[in-house]
């Protein structure tokens, strides 16, 4: 099972200044994907591969600079697994009610939102059929 599900991956932060990163590497078993908000799966997997800055009252302690300095943080994917679980984050916490709240949108898989239809494909898309 592990061999299956087993994926690497890195939350990097490397410093803007010297360019260190000492990212500890670390298993997955599945990846969180934020969908609130997202037209579809492709693009909250993108939005959770995006950097974030660490700048201001939020700089990194480098260990290399030995200083506080501006930084860039990401998620870094070493290796994918087999077969890739997806953990669709339907909830999130609403700041003005301090609830957690669930997101009942529709979430189209690679682009279009809602349940893709059955039978209907886009040409270029999916497997290649056998004749
Ligand atoms: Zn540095």
């Amino acid at each position: 099972m592990r061999r299956l599900f087993e994926g690497r991956h890195a939350y990097v932060t490397r410093c803007l200044h010297c360019g260190h990163s000492a990212p500890p590497e670390s298993s997955f078993f599945d990846m969180q994907v934020p969908v609130r908000g997202c037209a579809s799966i492709a693009v909250g997997l993108r939005r959770s591969f995006e950097p974030s800055f660490l700048t201001g009252d939020n700089r990194y302690a480098c260990g290399a600079c030995g200083e506080r300095r501006d930084a860039v943080r990401y998620q870094e994917v070493r290796r994918l697994p087999p077969m890739l679980l997806l953990n669709l984050e339907r909830f999130a916490f609403d700041m003005e009610t301090l609830e957690r709240r669930k997101t009942s949108d529709a979430v189209g898989v690679s682009g279009s939102r809602g349940r893709p239809r059955p039978g209907r494909r886009r040409a270029g898309r999916g497997p290649a059929r056998r004749r």
